[in-house]
């Protein structure tokens, strides 16, 4: 082999959530120069190459090949021989009905080095997710893969399908939802029982799910009235009817919402993954982002000085990832901060602070300006030298109402806030393709911001608030709420979205 040459990767995707591709494909993706991808092969994956990697889509619906077999082959060697590290990243498992096996071949031929990276099968996932499962002491100890694209009334099958019809066990085939009917009667007229269940989960394991349950007899005329589409798998055998027990995936509470995430790029991640555990397909639409505050200055001697004061005041998550970094860049020694005492908004807030290693001297039991005043009263700050650290453009009811109790307040500007106009997450192009559920605010800000991109809101589009603040400013600018956190948090902002749309469920 030529060691000029790169090194070809045959990655399988899996079937399409991002939990089921393996460290292999991941460590992959991470190093490649060129990424090939198909159809099947959750995009989502990209953010794990790096950012100057060359993504090349391979497309692939039934009958529209973006570039066909032969050009994909020719790519994968091209890329290769220029030196370059390439994946070939395939649905499922690159060997399981997905031409692997033809690439690696041509691959050899080239003298091109190559790896397997096997992946989860969608033969297997589907039915996992759907409630499926394919063997079961009780039904059966085989079961037979078989590719439905083939039509079994045209002579080219190369299915022998009498010895399929009388094969015991269950089978899963991939490809032909178009042709069901016909593999259906194919298996009948070879002495298949009409009854036998029969199962189609079209694109499993994703958001997108969606299953339906019937007979060899029925399933032909239920995937009509559905529209019932491809991708999907189709799984016949007795064991197809255990969904009816077992189905998990599909009856999770946010099971298939579309929920937009509007928080800074470096955030959104904590509530996208809250949602995304209860089933939603949740999708990131920063509108704001983090800047440095206009005087930068000033902020380093307030935090430099940060020992001289009585109380240290934190009020966003932000603002304190701010004054830390800055505050550690100053100081060598955690005692530094001195003997002052530290106040946090909320809870959010209170858990970044402890993240230094500090604790929270002071919680109100109300999250918001007013509870923490309520709070300080209790404790009492005559006289008593406050900092607070703050972005530029809050309320200043804090601080006229410390002043009023008597404290010697100075505010520390750690930041800006100012409108995300760049779709960096793609989240912007989806909303405006395909709109979404819901959308959920988590500040003032962001509501500002999303009004400033002048996106288009699809009519049924439901709006999630953290809190009254919040809910003022959406109703100040002509919008609507329908759910409003209770507890003004991120994991009680998820409580108030699971509540609404599953009414039933008694918290405990
Ligand atoms: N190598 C792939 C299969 C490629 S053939 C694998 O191992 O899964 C393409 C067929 O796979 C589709 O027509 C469909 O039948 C099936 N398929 C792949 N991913 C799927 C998914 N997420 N949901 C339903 N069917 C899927």
């Amino acid at each position: 082999m030529n060691p000029a040459f790169g090194k070809c990767y045959l990655v399988g995707a899996g079937p399409g959530d991002l939990g089921l591709v393996t460290l292999r494909a991941k460590e992959c993706l991470e190093k490649a120069d060129v990424i090939v991808y198909d159809y099947l092969s959750n995009p989502q994956m990209l953010r794990w190459a790096r950012p100057e990697v060359e993504a090349i889509y391979a497309g692939k619906k039934a009958k529209d090949h973006s570039i066909p077999q032969g050009g994909i082959n020719q790519l994968l060697i091209e890329k290769a021989k220029q030196g370059k590290e390439v994946v070939r990243l395939k649905g499922g498992d690159p060997f399981v009905f997905g031409r692997g096996g033809e690439e690696a071949q041509e691959l050899r031929e080239a003298g091109i080095e190559f790896e397997i990276v096997p992946g989860i099968t969608s033969v297997l996932a589907g039915p996992a997710y759907a409630g499926i499962p394919v063997t079961h002491r009780d039904h059966n100890a085989e079961f037979t893969i078989f590719t439905g694209h083939e039509d079994p009334t045209k002579g080219e099958t190369s299915i022998d399908w009498k010895s399929m019809a009388q094969r015991p066990g269950t089978k899963v085939f991939l490809m032909g939802v178009e042709r069901i009917g016909a593999i259906a009667d194919a298996l009948m007229e070879q002495g298949a029982d009409r009854e036998t269940p029969v199962a189609m989960i079209r694109w499993a394991t994703t958001a997108r799910q969606q299953t339906l349950l019937g007979t060899l007899g029925d399933i032909a005329k239920k995937v009509k009235a559905a529209h019932f589409q491809a991708p999907a798998i189709t799984v016949v055998g007795p064991v197809a009817q255990l969904r009816e027990q077992l189905q998990w995936f599909e009856t999770r509470p946010l099971f298939g919402k579309r929920i937009v995430v509007t928080r800074t790029r470096k955030q959104a991640g904590e509530l996208s993954r809250q949602l995304e555990e209860l089933g939603a397909d949740a999708y990131e639409l920063p509108t704001i982002r983090i800047e440095d505050p206009l005087q930068m200055e000033d902020f380093g001697y307030l935090v430099k000085d940060t020992h001289t004061y009585d109380w240290l005041i934190f009020t966003s998550p932000n603002g304190v990832d701010r004054f830390f970094d800055l505050f550690f860049k100053i100081y060598h020694d955690a005692r530094s901060l001195g003997g002052v005492r530290i106040a946090a908004m909320g809870p959010g807030t209170a858990n970044a602070i402890r993240k230094y290693r500090f604790a929270v001297d002071l919680l109100p039991v109300e999250y918001v300006a007013e509870g923490l005043l309520e709070a300080f009263k209790n404790e009492g700050v005559e006289n008593l030298k406050m900092l607070w650290v703050k972005a530029e453009e809050t309320r200043e009811v804090l601080f006229e109402g410390l002043s009023e109790q008597g404290a010697i307040i100075d505010r520390a500007i750690a930041y800006r806030t100012v409108p995300e106009t760049q779709d960096v997450s793609g989240g912007m192009a989806r909303f405006r393709e395909e709109g979404a559920d819901l959308i959920t605010f988590t500040s003032s800000s962001t509501v500002e911001a999303f009004l400033a991109l002048k996106l288009p809101l699809p009519e049924s589009l439901q709006i999630a608030s953290i809190g009254p603040i919040t809910s003022k400013t959406l109703r100040q600018n002509g919008l609507y709420v329908d759910i409003e956190a209770r507890e003004h948090t991120m994991p009680g902002l998820v409580r108030a979205i699971r509540e609404h749309y599953q009414p039933e469920v008694e918290e405990a």
